[in-house]
C-alpha cells in the first residue's frame, strides 16, 4: 500500500476535535489496508515499529534528524534550527521544507507502507561505528521521496513523537467499528443480542442494536488484548480471519499479558466484609515486573508492557537460578534494599536505574530483590482461570529460596482485627500496606476489581491514597524565571468508557525547580497547537498538550467543581482536587493507566463515607 494513504489518514486524524471522528478515520485505514500492511500501519499508529515487547526503540536524536532534513532540502542545519524555534516541531519542519527543496532529488520512487518501515527497522537495528551516518543515510532516503505530509508523519516517528493521541482503545475500537458488518452476518450474534433488545421499542431497536453489536465485538477484541498485548499481531489475524482470527491467540511466553489492578477501599473492617476470609500480603513500593521464562531466555516487562530486561540483569540471572519451571510467567514488585540494614529504598532509588548506562553500576550500589506474588502460566499451562490460593500454592512450589527472589509476606485472615495489625506492622517496616486478595477470584487481566483491594498508610488529612492524572496541558505563569514559563499544569482523569481524558484539577505548586525544568522539556515534546481530540476539557489551557505524560498527585481531598470535567457526566456537578501537590512523573504508566472517573467517583464516595464515620 502506498504511504500516502496512511499519511492523509494521519493528517485528517491530527485535524480532528472529537474522538469520535479521530476513531471514524482510524477505521476507515484499517479497511483500506490490505492483510500483509496491517501489521506494519498498527505499529506506526502507535509510533513504533515493532509491539513493545520487542524492546526496539528507533530513538534518534534531534541534531541527526536535522541532518537528513539538510541531506535532502538543501538549506543549512542553521536554517532548519531557526525555523524549529518558530514551529516547535521536526515534522512540521520537515512539512515545509520539503515542499520547496532547493535542490531536486536524484531519485525518487512513491514511497509504500513496506520501503518506510524497512527503513526505519534499519534505523532501530543499526548500531556502533558508523551508524549514525547510515540512520541519517536512511531517514534521508525517505525524504527524498515523500510529499510534504508524509515527510512530517516520517520524521515525526524517529523522533518517537507522532503527536495523534491515538492509544490502544482507540485502535480497538477502530477495529470494532470496521468488523461490525462480519459480526451481523453471524447469525448466533445477532439473536443474541436481538433477544436481549425485546424490551426495547421498536424505533429505538436499531440504534440500540448497532451500539450492542459494536460493544460485543469490541469487548472480543479486548478480552484477547488482554492476554496477549500486542495490537499488530491481534490486526493480522483480524484482517486474515475475521472474528474467528481471535480464537487462535493464546498465552504466549513473551507476548505480555495486562496486569489486574487493585481496588480500594478505606478500612480494614469494609475489607472482611467485602473478601470474607482473604489473602492479606505486604505491599512493596517498587517497580512491578512481568517476568516471562522460557529454558534460559528471560524476558521481564513493565507493568506498561515494555520490554525491560535490560535494566534487571541480576533478576534474569536469579531467576535462571531460583525459578524451577522451564517455562513460567510470574510477576513480582522489585525494589531496593539497604544491605547493610535491611531497610527497603524508596521508589525512587529503584528507578534511578533507568539511564542505559550505569546499569551495572547502579546493581552493584542498590542490589534488587524481587517479591513474587503471583503465577500465570506454567509450562504449558494457563493458571489464570484457577483460585489465587491455588496460584499462590503452585509459586510457592516453584520458586527455590535463594538471595534475590523471594515470595511477598503473606497471611490468611477473616479478622479485620488481625488485618489491620498485619498492616500496621508493614507501616512501621516502612512499606506501603497491605493488598487483600480474594483466595478464589481467577486472575482478572487488564481491570480493576475487587478481587484486589488495596489498604496504603494514609497522609493525615490528606486523601488515603495518590492519583495519578494525565498533563493535558499547562499554564503560563507570571514572571517566570525560565523563557518556556511553566506557571500551573492543567490535569485529567481518563475515562474509560468514553476513550476521553476529562479535568480535574489544575496544579500550580509543590513542584522543585529541577522537576520544573523537566517539566518543561517534556512539555515541549508533548505541546499541541490546538484541543487534542480525546480531551476534554472546558478550562482553557495556554498551551494543550497530548495526554501522554502520567503524574502522581496528593491532595486534600476530593470536591465538586462546576470548573472541571471529570465525572460530569455521572453526577451533574464535575469533580475536582483540592490543593493537588505533584509527587512525581510516573513514566511506568501509559495515560490510559491514569486514574479512571470511575475510581474518582468511588473515592468522592468513601471520602464522604469516612468523613461522617469520623464525625460519629
Ligand atoms: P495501580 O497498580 O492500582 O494502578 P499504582 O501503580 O499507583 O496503582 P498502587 O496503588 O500502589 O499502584 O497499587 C498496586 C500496585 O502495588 C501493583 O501494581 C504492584 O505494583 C504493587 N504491589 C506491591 N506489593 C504487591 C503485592 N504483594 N501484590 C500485588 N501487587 C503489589
Amino acid at each position: 500500500m502506498k504511504f500516502s494513504i496512511v499519511a492523509e489518514a494521519f493528517e485528517r486524524i491530527e485535524k480532528a476535535s472529537a474522538r469520535l471522528d479521530m476513531t471514524g478515520f482510524l477505521a476507515e485505514l484499517f479497511k483500506k489496508t490490505p492483510v500483509e500492511d496491517i501489521e506494519q500501519v498498527v505499529f506506526l499508529c502507535q509510533g513504533r515499529i515493532a509491539s513493545s515487547d520487542k524492546g526496539l526503540d528507533i530513538g534518534m536524536g534531534e541534531k541527526f534528524v536535522e541532518d537528513a532534513i539538510a541531506k535532502v532540502s538543501g538549506y543549512s542545519n542553521r536554517e532548519i534550527e531557526n525555523l524549529y524555534k518558530q514551529k516547535g516541531d521536526l515534522g512540521l519542519v520537515a512539512e515545509e521544507l520539503c515542499g520547496k527543496k532547493k535542490q531536486s532529488a536524484l531519485f525518487s520512487a512513491e514511497l509504500t507502507v513496506e520501503k518506510v518501515f524497512q527503513n526505519l527497522l534499519k534505523i532501530a537495528k543499526s548500531e556502533g561505528t558508523g551508524s549514525q551516518d547510515l540512520k541519517i543515510r536512511l531517514l534521508a532516503e525517505l525524504l527524498n521521496s515523500a510529499r510534504p505530509v508524509e515527510a512530517k508523519f516520517i520524521i515525526r516517528i524517529p523522533l518517537g513523537n507522532l503527536r495523534l493521541g491515538i492509544g490502544d482503545p482507540t485502535i480497538m475500537d477502530a477495529f470494532a467499528i470496521s468488523l461490525v458488518e462480519e459480526a451481523k452476518n453471524d447469525k448466533k450474534v445477532s439473536e443474541k443480542i436481538d433477544s436481549a433488545l425485546k424490551e426495547k421499542k421498536p424505533e429505538k431497536r436499531k440504534e440500540e442494536f448497532e451500539r450492542k453489536l459494536k460493544v460485543f465485538v469490541r469487548e472480543k477484541i479486548e478480552e484477547k488484548y488482554n492476554v496477549h498485548s500486542d495490537l499488530g499481531s491481534i490486526a493480522k489475524k483480524l484482517k486474515k480471519s475475521g472474528l474467528k482470527g481471535l480464537d487462535t491467540i493464546e498465552i504466549t511466553v513473551g507476548i505480555p499479558i495486562r496486569p489486574t489492578l487493585a481496588e480500594r477501599l478505606p478500612s480494614a473492617e469494609e475489607i472482611i466484609e467485602k473478601l470474607g476470609k482473604c489473602a492479606v500480603e505486604a505491599k512493596y513500593d517498587g517497580f512491578r515486573l512481568a517476568i516471562h521464562k522460557k529454558g534460559e531466555a528471560v524476558t521481564i516487562f513493565s507493568r506498561r508492557s515494555e520490554n525491560m530486561t535490560e535494566m534487571f540483569p541480576e533478576i534474569v540471572e536469579a531467576v535462571r537460578k531460583q525459578v524451577k519451571a522451564k517455562e513460567a510467567i510470574f510477576e513480582g514488585e522489585a525494589l531496593a534494599v539497604n544491605e547493610q540494614t535491611g531497610e527497603y529504598l524508596p521508589f525512587q532509588a529503584t528507578m534511578q536505574r533507568k539511564r542505559k548506562y550505569d546499569i551495572k553500576e547502579k546493581a552493584k550500589e542498590f542490589p534488587l530483590k524481587l517479591f513474587v506474588f503471583d503465577v500465570l502460566f506454567e509450562n504449558g499451562k494457563n493458571l489464570m482461570p484457577l483460585p489465587f490460593q491455588k496460584r499462590r500454592k503452585i509459586l510457592e512450589a516453584m520458586v527455590k529460596p535463594g538471595q534475590t527472589i523471594e515470595l511477598t509476606k503473606s497471611i490468611v485472615t477473616d479478622s479485620s482485627k488481625e488485618l489491620e495489625r498485619f498492616f500496621n506492622e508493614n507501616v512501621e517496616k516502612g512499606l506501603e500496606g497491605i493488598i487483600a486478595k480474594d483466595l478464589n477470584a481467577r486472575y482478572i487481566a487488564g481491570a480493576r476489581k475487587f478481587a484486589w483491594i488495596k489498604l496504603k498508610r494514609s497522609y493525615r488529612g490528606e486523601l488515603t491514597d495518590t492519583i495519578d492524572v494525565a498533563i493535558i496541558g499547562f499554564f503560563r505563569g507570571k514572571g517566570m524565571r525560565t523563557e518556556f514559563g511553566l506557571g500551573a499544569l492543567l490535569t485529567a482523569v481518563y475515562d474509560s468508557k468514553a476513550d476521553v481524558f476529562r479535568s480535574i484539577a489544575k496544579i500550580g505548586t509543590g513542584m522543585s525547580e529541577e522537576k520544573i525544568v523537566e517539566l518543561e522539556k517534556i512539555l515541549s515534546k508533548i505541546k499541541t497547537k490546538n484541543r487534542p481530540a480525546r480531551v476534554d476539557s472546558e478550562l482553557e489551557a495556554d498551551v494543550w498538550a497530548e495526554p501522554k505524560l502520567v503524574i502522581e498527585v496528593v491532595a486534600d481531598e476530593i470536591t465538586k467543581s462546576p470548573v472541571h470535567t471529570a465525572a460530569k457526566k455521572e453526577l451533574g456537578d464535575g469533580l475536582a482536587l483540592r490543593f493537588p501537590r505533584m509527587i512525581s512523573i510516573r513514566r511506568d504508566k501509559k495515560p490510559e493507566e491514569a486514574t479512571t472517573v470511575m475510581e474518582i467517583i468511588r473515592m468522592f464516595e468513601q471520602q464522604k463515607h469516612v468523613q461522617i464515620g469520623d464525625e460519629t
